[in-house]
């Protein structure tokens, strides 16, 4: 037996990219889940969101409350075109409910829960930790700021 264990499983959906607009079938690597396993999760497939994504390196964006949809916003790159896109994970009732394609906006950031540590890397390196400290629409704010820096 290998002592190595699982860090992450992969979800799966078509998107259309936001930038070329080719149509695939999108793979990418979330650790959100409670016992990563290397599975391959389509909508609809049991998930369970891991007690506190914190751990697993995940930016806190707002509160969850119980019993309503989780979001949690994940990195995923075009096969075509190879640019960065971002996605939303979307678990109700212990399922994959929904995978979709977002663009980093306001709106994105405002509605998501938990987002990838990859956001952090739109920052200068070594100021993640003070955004945990920030206020939301702050924390918004300077992330808006780097990735439109980054898009220049
Ligand atoms: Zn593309």
């Amino acid at each position: 037996m290998s002592a190595a264990m699982a860090t992450f499983d992969e979800a799966r959906a078509y998107f259309l990219c936001g930038v070329c607009e080719t149509a695939q079938l999108a793979t990418f690597q979330t650790r959100v889940t409670a016992r990563p396993a290397m599975n391959v999760l389509d909508i609809g497939m049991p998930f369970e969101v891991t007690d506190d994504p914190e751990t697993r390196g995940y930016l806190k964006l707002r509160e969850h409350q119980a019993g309503t949809p989780i979001r949690i916003l994940e990195a995923w790159n075009c096969g075509a075109c190879g640019s960065a896109q971002w996605a939303w994970l979307v678990v109700e009732d212990h399922r994959l409910s929904d995978v979709e394609r977002r663009d980093l906006t306001r709106e994105t950031l405002a509605d998501t829960h938990y987002g990838t540590i990859q956001l952090y890397y739109l920052l200068p390196v070594g100021s993640g930790g003070e955004l945990d400290e920030l206020p939301l629409n702050d924390k918004i704010d300077r992330l808006l700021q780097a990735a439109a820096q980054e898009a220049q």
